[in-house]
């Protein structure tokens, strides 16, 4: 029923490549003036011959269209179109498919099918501060036997919809899950998956299906469709959000993508002498400004809330868009989907640096958030080398770059700018738009980076650190952030760019719950904190300028800030939070009255562990303390 309202909508739209119903279905494809397209039809999948070809007839500018009227259901397609004189023409399943058959090569008419009921929206998201958001993979969190899930699922969709799978989630307490891309990747081949195959799946293929190898069954085109949805529905039934990991900064290549295979030449950017430009590090960029490529990005979008119902995006290599294609996709999708990226390319673009999403020109985005390198680094250390350490490994300097952090990016009286390690000035209008992290699935893990950033460090004191760490992450005003398996103290085996490495490297070893429940227990009961306590997510900067202040200290690596909980409606009148990277205990002096210690030296308990009566905080070695009045 609902497919048929998104139907509908679509029927407005630029790339609604394929309408099918049981009395006719229409192709419709954008390609340029002279591309004389074709749509071929095919029995199954797997025939190489056509069973007919059918020539497209223009219906406007770049626009070719043309109908049968018979029930095509269950046929599969591809488009062909002319190049220049000599071309090899390519088939292509278009840049829209919604169905496709194994590996995406040949498009799929299938009827969608219906939505499960449990599938409704979840209620409206109030604010991304109360966001706790987990990044995670499909074969990371599942593929290994230690999760005692049933091997037929372990590696899919219908991993997240196991009840083991969600119990785990929900005893965390994350509200949102950020999945890995899951849209129609390269990297992977459909037709091996019984061997062992690895891929993060930065390589779209056809951005709007799902990806087959995460189905029971790749080659049915139904199934990863419903079993996507299966996922998602079971998500929402636990009051989790999905949110998208979306990559349409760069294709595979240029020339075996869809976009070029349909209208070559108009969806990338060029540098002056012809090139392609490379602000993606993967030998092309998209060109979001050009009026087809903004459609598409706006549609797909609206293709997953409407057909999938995900509940937010995260855009890889955001900084390659443009400022006003982003505002644009904002505008067109429900208010609260959430919209995060990385607010930088990984070269430069051929675009001027000012019109593009780069994390500092964050304020011009509407509601869309970036993550901060700032208070990252400024923990765990430099991006460039993961040998050196930050604040965990006890090295001063890092302060007012985790204080950045701490208030969300805002603009602060008390942060020290010319002392921030990246940005010189804030570049939020609200902390809601800084995703708060220090770690996610590029780069090492957390346990990695503390074992190659210290020396010998022995496990008391990583786990000291580890729980350090996500407390800045789970006590800052931004939006927080955690890569899966942290909470399990994860590792990957020294390896920092894991994208192809064997699940050997990438798994989750659920063992590690029983061997560290303390590490656990410590995430959840912090994550519980957070939700408890809206002084730690004050979601506006006038109320964070307000109602956080910094107390003084007197060495560095210590950090302690006082937030008035009464004036934003929190249950504690006022709250404070000292965080001490040294390797011995500290003292920090506080507002004389009778505070009641809620969290010491790895341990939680908003009842009370304690109290300080004579203004002085003793903060044990490399951890956090918590206090409230
Ligand atoms: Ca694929």
């Amino acid at each position: 029923m609902l497919f048929s309202v998104a139907s509908s909508l679509m029927a407005q739209q630029t790339f609604n490549e394929l309408e099918y119903s049981p009395q006719q279905t229409t192709f419709t494809l954008n390609a340029p003036s002279s591309a004389r397209p074709v749509v071929k039809l095919f029995n199954a999948a797997g025939d190489k011959k056509p069973a007919h070809t059918l020539e497209m007839k223009a219906v406007g500018k770049d626009r070719w269209q043309v109908t049968v009227r018979k029930d095509l259901k269950g046929r599969y397609y591809a488009f062909n179109i002319g190049g220049k004189r000599g071309d090899v023409r390519q088939d292509t399943p278009g840049v829209f498919a919604k169905a496709v058959g194994v590996n995406g090569q040949r498009g799929a008419i299938i009827e969608l099918p219906p939505f499960v009921e449990e599938e409704a929206r979840l209620p409206q998201l109030e604010s991304p501060a109360d966001l706790i958001i987990y990044e995670l993979h499909h074969r990371d969190f599942s593929i290994d036997p230690s999760s005692a899930l049933p091997e037929r699922v372990r590696g899919k969709y219908l991993a997240l919809a196991e009840p083991k799978s969600i119990a785990h989630l929900k005893a965390l307490g994350v509200n949102a899950v950020h999945i890995l891309p899951s849209f129609d990747y390269a990297s992977v081949d459909e037709t091996r998956l019984d061997e062992p195959q690895y891929n993060w799946g930065y390589d779209p293929v056809n951005y709007n299906v799902p990806e087959g190898s995460y189905s029971t069954d790749p080659y049915d085109p139904e199934c990863r469709i419903q079993e996507f949805r299966q996922m998602v529905a079971a998500l929402h039934k636990a009051g989790i959000r999905v949110i998208l990991d979306v990559v349409y900064n760069h294709t595979f290549d240029i020339e075996g993508s869809n976009f070029h295979k349909t209208y070559p030449g108009y969806y990338y950017r060029y540098n002056a002498d012809g090139s392609p430009s490379n602000g993606s590090g993967c030998g092309n960029e998209t060109a979001s400004e050009k009026d087809l490529m903004r459609q598409f990005m706006i549609e797909s979008m609206r293709w997953w809330v409407d057909t999938y119902h995900i509940d937010g995006f995260r855009v890889d290599l955001m900084g390659i868009h443009d400022i006003e294609t982003m505002n644009q996709i904002k505008a067109a999708l429900p208010e609260d989907i959430f919209i995060y990226g990385e607010g930088w390319s990984a070269g430069a673009c051929a675009y001027p640096q000012k019109q593009l999403a780069m994390k500092a020109n964050t304020r011009q985005l509407n509601g869309i958030a970036a993550f901060s390198d700032e208070m990252r680094d400024a923990l765990r250390g430099p991006f460039s080398d993961d040998t050196k350490g930050a604040f965990l490994a006890g090295l001063p300097g890092n302060e007012e770059s985790i204080k950045f952090g701490i208030v969300g990016a805002v603009d602060h009286p008390q942060v020290d700018m010319s002392q921030v390690n990246y940005s010189k000035a804030s570049w939020v209008n609200d902390p809601t738009q800084m995703i708060s992290y220090v770690s996610c699935h590029d780069d090492m893990c957390l346990t990695d980076r503390l074992r190659a950033s210290i020396q010998d460090i022995q496990e008391d004191e990583l786990i000291r650190l580890d729980l350090l760490a996500q407390t800045a992450v789970l006590t800052s005003q931004g939006v927080p952030f955690l890569l899966s398996g942290e909470e399990m103290l994860r590792d990957k085996k020294g390896v920092h760019n894991s994208y192809n490495s064997p699940d050997s490297i990438n798994r989750l070893d659920w063992d590690n719950l029983r061997r560290y429940p303390h590490v656990f227990g410590y995430y959840a009961n912090l994550i519980a904190l957070r939700k408890a306590h809206p002084a730690f997510r004050m979601a506006t900067a006038e109320r964070v300028k307000d109602n956080l202040r910094f107390l003084p200290v007197s060495q560095p690596c210590l950090i302690a800030w006082q937030l008035n909980g009464k004036a934003v409606g929190d249950s504690w009148d006022d709250i404070i939070v000292v965080l001490n990277g040294n390797r011995e205990d500290a003292c920090v002096d506080i507002p004389q009255g009778a505070w009641t210690i809620v969290l010491d030296n790895g341990v939680v308990r908003p009842e009370g562990l304690g109290s300080i009566q004579d203004g002085k905080a003793i903060v044990k070695a490399q951890s956090a303390l918590i206090l409230k009045k």
